[in-house]
C-alpha cells in the first residue's frame, strides 16, 4: 500500500513514539538538532524510508514539525532539525554524474571542501506591516533569490496592487532570519578515473550546518540537488544550474577506508611484504619506466618509498605534535626525470595533489580569501594545494617558481602542517598533515657545483629561502651527468617501453584495452627488462593498508643506533664547519635535532613497509644509509650492502656473481640457471643465497645482465 502525503505526519508520530521516544527524551532547550540514521527508519518501514529520499525537504519538514510538537508536550520549546545519515548505498553518486533525474531528491557523494564563503543572514519568514491598516502578514521566504512580499494584507485584505490598494513595510525586528553560506565541493581526485578534472559543485547551506567545515575537509555529504536559475544580463534565462542543498554532512573519520582491502587482497599483502626483497620490489615501483641508471636514482626512489609509508605522527601530552611525513626536494638539472617522478608519485599515493609551481591556483599553496562570483560577492576561502592533501602527498614541481607569499607561508605549513588564515575578516586554521615532495630546477638553467661543493652550495641556486632548507628531510641533487653507458641503457629502455606501450587512440576507440585499467586485478607487472614490480593499484592498497594498521614504535635496538650514529655526525659537522669556517660556500649542511626526527621517521616507514609494529635495528640501518647518502657522507656503504646487510660489498658481489654467469654461459654455451648460481657462489663462500639472488636482481636492472626465461641469466 502507497503511502499518501498526509499519511507522513502520522507516520513521523509513530516512529517517534515506537522508536525513538528515548531520545527525544533527552533533547534538552539547548538541542538545536536530532539524528537519525537511515537504518533506524528502514529497518521499521522500509516504504516510508524510501519515500523520504525521493521527497525529503517535504517529508523531513513534516517530520521536524511533528518532533517540534513532542518537544513542546515534553515542555521544551525548540524545534531541533532532523539531520538523516549514513544513507544507503543506491543514493550514493558521482558529482559528474548527477543531473535531472536526481533533482530534489536526497543524494549522497564524497568530496573534499575547496571553498568555503562568510555567513549572511537571510531572512526565512519576512513579516510585513500594512501601511494602512498596521496589522502584519507573514510571508515565507522559499530561497535566496527574491524577497516576496504579501500579495493581500491579511488584515484588511487590501491587495498590493491595483485600485484601493496598499502598501507593505518590511518590519526587520519581527522576521525569522537564518544563516546560509555557500561551499564549493570537489570530487575526490583519486576516484577520477584517467586524467579528467575533477568535478566541482555549489552547496548551499542554511542554518544550524553553518560554519561547521574548512575548506580541505574531506566529507560524505547528503545532497539535495536543485535548480537555480541562471541570469543573462540581469534576467533570468531559461538555462538553469544545479546547485545542491546541504542536508546532513559526516566528515572523515579514518582516511583510506575506501581503500580497505578484501580477505584476499590482505594475504596477498602480506605476502608481499614477507618478500626478502621487499625494498627492491618496492623501489621498482616507483616510476619503473625512469631507470635507475645511478645509484643515486635507486636512493632517490627508495627514499620516494619511505615518503608513501611515512613516520609515524604522534600527538603529546601537552598538546604538541610530531609529524610523521617525510618531506623530499629533488634539484635537479633539466631534463633528469624530476617531474616524470612526481607526476608518478602524485598518482601511486592513495591521495595526493599534483601543482606546478608557475601556474598554481590564486589559492596558492595554503589558502586564499577572495571575492569572487562565487560566494555572490561574498569573501570566499578557498583551500590551496596543502590543505587539499591533507592526509597525503603535495608534490609541487618547479616549486622555485612559486609565489613570494607561498615561499613565506610555506615554512609554517610545513613544520606545524597547519596553516592560519587571516585574511577579509576570516580567521581560522586549516589542517594541511601532508608530506611535500617538490621538485627545483637551478635559476640558471643548471647546477654549477663542483666536487667539492656540497648540497647547500646547489640550494642556493634554487633561490629558495634559506631556512626552507631545514625543513626538508631529504633533498637530492639530480647533476646531469653525461655518461655514455648511463644514456645507452636509457635509450634502450626508451625504445623498449615506446614499443610496448598501447597507442593511446586505440585505447579511446576501445579497440584495446587500457594498460593501467587492467591493472586492477594484478599484483605484480614487468618492465621492460624483466624485473617485477608491483601494480599501482596493488601498492595504493598495501600503502594504505600499512598506514592505517600499522604505526610502529622504536626498539631499543633502533634508539642506539640512531642516536650513535647522530652524535657522531654532530662530532664530524663541528670538526668539518670549522675547518671550512672562511668560506661560507663550503658549509656543509648542519646537522640538528631535525636530522634526528628525520632519522626516526625514516626508521618508522621502514618498518611499516614491512607491515611491523616496532622498529628494528634493520629499520634504523636502512633509514641511516638513506640518509647519509643525500647527504653525501664519506664512508657510505654500497647499494648491496644496505640491502642485504652481507659482509660483502655490493662492488664485490656483482664482479662475483658477474663471473659466475660470465663462466656458466662460456662453459656450457647455455644460459645460466639460477640454481647453478648459487651453487657456485656456495662454493665461493657466499652462504646468503638472497644476496645472490638480489645481485641478480640489481645486476638484471642495471642491464648488465639479461632474463631471457624466468630463472635464466647471461650477460648483457
Ligand atoms: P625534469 O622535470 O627534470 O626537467 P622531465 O621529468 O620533464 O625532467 O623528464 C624529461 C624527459 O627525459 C622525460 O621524457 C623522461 O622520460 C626522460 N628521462 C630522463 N631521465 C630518464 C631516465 N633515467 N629514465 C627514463 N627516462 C628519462
Ligand atoms: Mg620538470
Amino acid at each position: 500500500m502507497a503511502l499518501q502525503m498526509e499519511d507522513f505526519g502520522s507516520r513521523w508520530e509513530t516512529f517517534f513514539q515506537e522508536v525513538k521516544s528515548q531520545e527525544i527524551q533527552l533533547l534538552t532547550n539547548n538541542s538545536i538538532e536530532f539524528r537519525l540514521r537511515f537504518n533506524d527508519i528502514q529497518s521499521w518501514d522500509p516504504d516510508f524510508a524510501k519515500r523520504i529520499l525521493v521527497d525529503p525537504r517535504r517529508i523531513l519538514g513534516t517530520g521536524k514539525r511533528i518532533l517540534s510538537q513532542r518537544c513542546k508536550e515534553n515542555g521544551l520549546s525548540i524545534s531541533p532539525d532532523i539531520l538523516l545519515e549514513h544513507l544507503p548505498p543506491d543514493v550514493d553518486s558521482d558529482l559528474r554524474d548527477i543531473g535531472s533525474d536526481d533533482l530534489n531528491r536526497l543524494r549522497s557523494v564524497n568530496v573534499v571542501i575547496t571553498k568555503v564563503s562568510e555567513i549572511r543572514p537571510r531572512i526565512y519568514e519576512a513579516t510585513w506591516t500594512c501601511d494602512s491598516c498596521g496589522g502584519d502578514t507573514m510571508v515565507r521566504q522559499e530561497n535566496e533569490l527574491e524577497l516576496k512580499e504579501p500579495l493581500i494584507c491579511s488584515g484588511c485584505e487590501l491587495p498590493a496592487s491595483g485600485a484601493g490598494s496598499t502598501r507593505f513595510t518590511l518590519n526587520n525586528d519581527r522576521c525569522t532570519w537564518i544563516n546560509n553560506q555557500y561551499l564549493e565541493i570537489q570530487e575526490l581526485p583519486e576516484r577520477v578515473k584517467g586524467s579528467g578534472q575533477p568535478s566541482r559543485g555549489k552547496v548551499l547551506i542554511e542554518g544550524i550546518l553553518c560554519n561547521r567545515y574548512l575548506p580541505g575537509e574531506r566529507v560524505t555529504a547528503n545532497l539535495i540537488p536543485y535548480t537555480q536559475a541562471g541570469y543573462h544580463r540581469n534576467r533570468k534565462s531559461s538555462m538553469f544550474e544545479i546547485v545542491y542543498s546541504l542536508h546532513s554532512a559526516i566528515r572523515e573519520s579514518t582516511p583510506f577506508t575506501d581503500m580497505q582491502p578484501s580477505e584476499e587482497e590482505k594475504k596477498e599483502i602480506k605476502k608481499v611484504a614477507e618478500r626478502p626483497d621487499l625494498m627492491q620490489i618496492m623501489q621498482g615501483s616507483i616510476a619503473p619506466s625512469i631507470i635507475d641508471v645511478t645509484a643515486k636514482l635507486k636512493q632517490i626512489k627508495r627514499s620516494l618509498v619511505m615518503q608513501l609509508f611515512g613516520g609515524v605522527s604522534r600527538i603529546n601530552a601537552d598538546g604538541t605534535r610530531n609529524r610523521g611525513d617525510i618531506h623530499i626536494l629533488l634539484m635537479g638539472d633539466p631534463g633528469v626525470a624530476k617531474s616524470q617522478l612526481l607526476t608518478y608519485m602524485s598518482k601511486l599515493a592513495p591521495r595526493a595533489r599534483f601543482a606546478s609551481g608557475g601556474n598554481i591556483s590564486a589559492a596558492g599553496l595554503t589558502a586564499a580569501a577572495i571575492r569572487d562570483s562565487f560566494g555572490d560577492g561574498r569573501f570566499t576561502l578557498e583551500a590551496g594545494v596543502l590543505p587539499l592533501a591533507d592526509l597525503g602527498i603535495a608534490c609541487i614541481d618547479e616549486i622555485d617558481k612559486i609565489s613570494k607569499e607561498d615561499k613565506g607561508s610555506l615554512h609554517e605549513a610545513m613544520e606545524q602542517q597547519q596553516i592560519s588564515v587571516s585574511k577579509g575578516g576570516i580567521t581560522t586554521q586549516l589542517r594541511a598533515r601532508c608530506a611535500v615532495l617538490s621538485a627545483a630546477n637551478p635559476e640558471k638553467g643548471t647546477f654549477d657545483v663542483g666536487p667539492n661543493q656540497n648540497l647547500m652550495y646547489a640550494f642556493n641556486q634554487t633561490g629558495l629561502p634559506i631556512p626552507l632548507a631545514t625543513r626538508f628531510d631529504i633533498i637530492w641533487l639530480i647533476k646531469d651527468q653525461v655518461h655514455e653507458d648511463n644514456d645507452a641503457s636509457i635509450a634502450k629502455h626508451i625504445m623498449a617501453s615506446r614499443i610496448t606501450g598501447v597507442p593511446e587512440s586505440k585505447v579511446e576507440e576501445n579497440t584495446f584495452e587500457n594498460p593501467v585499467m587492467k591493472d586492477e586485478e594484478v599484483t605484480y607487472k614487468k618492465n621492460t627488462n624483466g624485473s617485477e614490480y608491483l601494480s599501482v593499484p596493488f601498492l595504493r592498497k598495501y600503502i594504505a593498508y600499512a598506514k592505517t594498521n600499522h604505526s610502529p614504535v622504536l626498539t631499543d635496538e633502533a634508539k642506539t643506533m640512531i642516536l650513535e650514529y647522530y652524535k657522531e655526525a654532530r662530532t664530524q659537522y663541528g670538526k668539518d664547519s670549522n675547518a671550512l669556517a672562511n668560506s661560507r660556500e663550503e658549509q656543509p649542511i648542519p646537522i640538528s635535532a631535525r636530522a634526528l626526527e628525520s632519522l626516526i621517521r625514516l626508521a618508522e616507514a621502514h618498518a611499516r613497509m614491512h607491515l611491523r609494529d616496532d622498529v628494528t635495528g634493520e629499520d634504523a640501518g636502512m633509514a641511516i644509509a638513506i640518509f647519509s647518502h643525500w647527504r653525501e657522507e664519506e664512508g657510505v656503504g654500497s647499494e648491496a650492502e644496505m640491502a642485504t646487510g652481507s659482509s660483502y660489498g655490493q662492488a664485490q658481489m656483482n664482479r662475483m656473481v658477474m663471473k659466475i654467469v660470465r663462466d656458466i654461459v662460456s662453459e656450457t654455451g647455455e644460459n645460466a640457471m639460477t640454481s647453478d648460481v648459487y651453487s657456485r657462489a656456495k662454493a665461493m663462500g657466499i652462504d646468503d643465497l638472497d644476496a645472490v639472488d638480489r645481485t641478480l636482481q640489481v645486476l638484471n636492472q642495471d642491464t648488465q645482465i639479461l632474463m631471457p626465461r624466468p630463472g635464466q641469466w647471461r650477460p648483457n
